[in-house]
């Protein structure tokens, strides 16, 4: 088998992915400030950013960012197979896929990482709401568990540090 070179992918192009999906580091660092500041009430969220931009250098982070907009942005343009194109473009309840896609990122840090996630993916604050409004035609049904998943990666990354571990 021939060696194939592998490009390292650009963490920009991941934060640039992001951002013409709607979602900005700051986006993110806002709920990792939303799930840490009663632990750690002197936490900036310059802080918060840090540890998002650390989560945003794994690849497969990077991996499950790149899958989940395309299959988001394919279902918007209708251009997704049935039954797949409807289940996506309607997140229908029991797909399922979007969340278990997630969970590769939420667990970069460690298992705590799983209830950050569920607390979040519930209460939805701040750029996650604004992900769930399906009223402008928008298909987020990967991204909106992408973007929690990050957040909660990040935040078990601070919480860890924060102990004194890497
Ligand atoms: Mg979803």
């Amino acid at each position: 088998m021939s060696e194939q070179k592998f490009m390292p992918l650009k963490e920009n192009r991941v934060k640039q992915l992001l951002k013409e999906r709607g979602v900005t580091v700051d986006d993110i660092a806002e709920l990792v400030y939303f799930l840490q500041k009663s632990y750690h009430p002197d936490l900036k969220i310059k802080e918060c950013k840090e540890n998002v931009e650390a989560v945003l250098e794994k690849r497969e982070v990077q991996n499950a960012v790149l899958t989940g907009i395309q299959l988001d942005v394919l279902a918007e343009k209708g251009l997704l197979d049935e039954p797949l194109q409807t289940m996506i473009k309607m997140d229908e309840g029991l797909y399922g896929v979007d969340e278990i896609l997630a969970f590769s990122i939420v667990n970069v840090y460690g298992s705590i990482g799983f209830t950050n996630y569920g607390y979040i993916d519930k209460v939805k604050p701040g750029i996650l709401k604004k992900l769930n409004d399906k009223r402008n035609g928008d298909v987020n049904t990967f991204l909106d568990d992408i973007v929690g998943a990050i957040a909660a990666a990040a935040s078990s990354r601070l919480a860890h540090r924060s102990v004194g571990a890497e």
